[in-house]
């Protein structure tokens, strides 16, 4: 069935589900998204640093669905902060994709102990207004990052892609970027693999039928947040997608949020990473 799209602070319009492809190789991303876009998806998400953005450009121009359909973020990396780096950098990225703008560009990180990422921001702004990039974000920036650049450019991020998944669920940060109407995406949102053999969630799953990634895709979706699994077998690339026939009911809702766990990261902490 048809994704469900959410609102971005700009009033463009961003699938609430999609497919990440950090660690896919340049090789296999053609294959992978093409698969992908086979079984439905219709955003992809990718970055600089992924080094796969060439496949993914690829998968693209041989997709039976046209550009329009589609919803491409990629991401500036750490080591083109600044203005003139990142306008470069995004150029550079456009080149690789093919393509003439992307649906949404974002900061990677905002790079512990450097503020460049206030320089970053204003060549995304620019970006924006060049309408070579849709929609800005950015991602793993933590309130402080935000209210920096809210408060020093006056324009706010249309996303922020944090990790989040049940066993890390970001309740803070999430109630700031409702307060401020930026949009959260969840990345690692099967915790990189590690939930989907958790018993408690395989549990609510044989209520619906479903598999527990299946659930967490749910919980995500539920929560109103956006959700970018990655895999690269088919089979498990449409069992993620096919979570658009349920919905997880107030008392699953409550026992997924009693698996939070502040100690349950499984990426790097923006406050030291960089
Ligand atoms: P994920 O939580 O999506 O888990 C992916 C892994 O889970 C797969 O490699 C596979 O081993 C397993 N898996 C997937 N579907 C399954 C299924 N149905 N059944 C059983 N196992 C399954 O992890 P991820 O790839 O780290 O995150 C998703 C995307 O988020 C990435 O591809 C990338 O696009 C994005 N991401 C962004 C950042 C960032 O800093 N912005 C960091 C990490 C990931």
């Amino acid at each position: 069935s048809a994704i469900p799209t959410i609102r971005l602070n700009d009033g463009n319009a961003m699938p609430q589900f999609g497919y990440g492809v950090w660690r896919v190789s340049n090789e296999e991303a053609a294959a992978a998204v093409g698969e992908a876009i086979k079984a439905g998806y219709r955003s992809v998400d990718t970055a600089a640093i992924y080094g796969n953005e060439e496949g993914v450009g690829e998968a693209i121009r041989a997709a039976s669905v046209s550009r329009d359909e589609l919803f491409i973020t990629t991401k500036v990396w750490n080591n083109n902060h600044g203005y003139d780096n990142t306008l470069r950098a995004f150029d550079e990225s456009l080149g690789r994709l093919q393509l003439d703008f992307v649906d949404l560009y974002l900061i990677h990180w905002p790079v512990a102990g450097s503020d460049a990422y206030r320089d970053t921001w204003r060549a995304l702004i620019k970006l924006k207004q060049d309408g070579r990039a849709r929609s800005i974000g950015v991602s793993n920036f933590m309130v402080e990052h935000l209210r920096r650049l809210i408060d020093e450019t006056g324009v706010t991020p249309a996303v922020n892609q944090i990790e989040l998944h049940p066993r890390f669920q970001q309740k803070e940060l999430r109630a700031f970027h409702a307060a401020n109407g930026i949009a959260t995406e969840s990345w690692s949102p099967l915790g990189q693999g590690s939930l989907v053999t958790d018993e408690t969630l395989a549990g609510i799953g044989r209520k619906y039928g479903k598999t527990p990634a299946q659930v967490i895709l749910r919980w995500h979706l539920d929560n109103g947040l956006v959700v970018i699994p990655k895999s690269v077998t088919p089979s498990r690339m449409r069992e993620n997608i096919d979570v658009f026939d349920f919905k997880l009911d107030a008392d699953d809702m409550r026992v997924i949020e009693g698996l939070d766990d502040k100690g349950g990261r499984v990426g790097p902490d923006p406050a030291v990473f960089g």
